[in-house]
């Protein structure tokens, strides 16, 4: 009698909670994911099933705790579970969901959003980031009259139709060019052009005069690893716009909030036409926002020709999560952001040099990237260059010493407030000794 319990606890701890929750998933979803870098492939590791997550802190379902710079893939800039986004959050449950009129929280945020971002004068709410880029790069091409977009190799713009041409992590995980089902009709209006490259931008323009709707570009590239705009770049994109009669898109879906409270259109300097956002604007929520120029934004419906909508776009607990969460997004918590990431990434320097490890790290604000190369990537082409093998073992070695990276050498690390000294210093700890191994 004892003997078999016995049995049946040792059975039990075999086969984990995971291993069971991630082979029923495999049955259900492809990949056993419902979004592809969650299946972990390029690391050659089981894709992590969590179900908690608190601070800068996430636990599997078998009760194991993480050091995370996933960060839900950007939003959780607070950490996971701040208690004053959790409360606005319950708060506006208790009075319904979606009531499928105009509300006071989607005020309150579009202004919010208004002054972070003055180029945004006017403002739409959408409920997820490919939704808002979608909605953008309509509005480009209704308000221009002109069919072309351009966009750069490894910007990562959402899932739409007209960017999913050479279009970063995603895809360069799997080694995909592009995806099937993408018509030729689709791809053809779309000009990929290297990043940080403005002769190439310039020569668009040559060979299209008067046809190009837009520019969308990531101001910080985070989609193949973290890029850099080199100086004067954002700078050139905005006068070759201007100068040829088409529109800057600046897709701050990750930088928006991130790389500074105004984005990198206020870290930079530059003021785009319109921009997109997602990800922390929802404080981790289903949320996309997209907006710019009055005269522009008036194109869309019911005021103008160029048709948008959602069912539950402006949902209340996403816009409860977004206040709640820029609230705590002052001054001071980007310099915490700031100083944490600069620890990091100094850190990070020095275990490398001193295990003889060759790695370029790139880092703008709280977005950083170990590149396991020598030099710092300008563009996708470079980026896609370092050794995904040598960082897929860094991965498995930080991953077995508790500390979740960013699954993929593609992925931007995410820090957040919640990232303090004592987390800092166990990082850099376990980094020592996976360069090492
Ligand atoms: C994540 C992301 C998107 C897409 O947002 P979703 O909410 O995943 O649809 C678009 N652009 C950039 C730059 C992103 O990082």
């Amino acid at each position: 009698m004892t003997i078999s319990t016995e049995r049946a606890g040792a059975a039990l701890r075999t086969a984990s909670r995971q291993d069971d929750l991630r082979a029923r998933a495999a049955d259900l979803f492809p990949g056993g994911v419902n979004s592809p870098v969650r299946a972990f492939r390029s690391v050659g590791r089981p894709p992590l099933v969590l179900d908690r997550g608190s601070g800068p802190r996430v636990r599997d379902v078998d009760g194991r705790w993480y050091l995370d710079y996933i960060g839900s893939w950007g939003p959780a800039i607070l950490g996971h579970a701040a208690p004053a986004v959790v409360d606005a959050v319950r708060e506006a449950a208790l009075c319904g969901f979606a009531l499928g009129t105009t509300g006071p929280r989607e005020v309150e945020l579009g202004e919010r959003v208004r002054a972070a971002m003055p180029s945004m004068e006017r403002v739409r709410f959408v409920s997820s980031g490919t939704e808002a880029v979608m909605s953008a790069i309509r509005l480009a091409r209704g308000a221009t009259g002109r069919d072309l977009i351009v966009k750069f190799a490894g910007g990562y713009h959402g899932h739409g139709d007209s960017l999913l041409v050479e279009a970063g992590s995603g895809l360069a995980t799997l080694a995909m060019p592009g995806s099937a089902g993408v018509t030729e009709a689709a791809a053809r209006d779309t000009i990929v052009v290297p990043y940080n490259d403005v002769d190439a931008v310039a020569e668009v323009f040559r060979a299209h005069p008067d046809r190009v709707a837009a520019i969308i570009v990531e101001p910080v590239g985070a989609n193949v690893g973290v890029i850099a705009p080199l100086p004067g770049f954002l700078e050139a994109l905005r006068e070759l716009t201007e100068a040829n009669g088409a529109l800057l898109i600046f897709d701050e879906v990750i930088t928006g909030f991130r790389v500074a409270r105004g984005g990198a259109q206020a870290r930079y300097g530059i003021v785009p036409d319109l921009t997109t956002l997602g990800k922390i604007v929802g404080g981790g929520m289903p949320i996309g926002a997209y907006g710019g120029r009055a005269d522009l934004m008036a194109h869309i419906a019911p005021e103008g020709g160029v048709y948008q909508a959602g069912t539950l776009s402006g949902h209340p607990l996403s816009m409860a999560a977004g206040i709640a969460t820029l609230n705590l997004l002052t001054p001071v918590a980007y310099e915490m952001l700031e100083a944490t990431g600069a620890a990091l990434e100094s850190g990070l320097r020095v275990a490398a040099a001193e295990t003889g490890r060759e790695v370029a790290i790139a880092r703008v604000g709280s977005l950083l990237t170990v590149f396991f190369r020598r030099d710092l990537p300008h563009d996708a082409a470079q980026a896609l260059d370092a050794d995904r093998e040598a960082y897929a073992r860094f991965f498995g070695a930080m991953l077995d010493q508790g500390v979740l990276l960013a699954p993929s050498q593609f992925e931007a690390w995410f820090v957040s407030v919640a990232h303090g000294d004592a987390e800092v210093g166990e990082t850099l700890a376990a980094a020592r000794k996976a360069f090492a191994a």
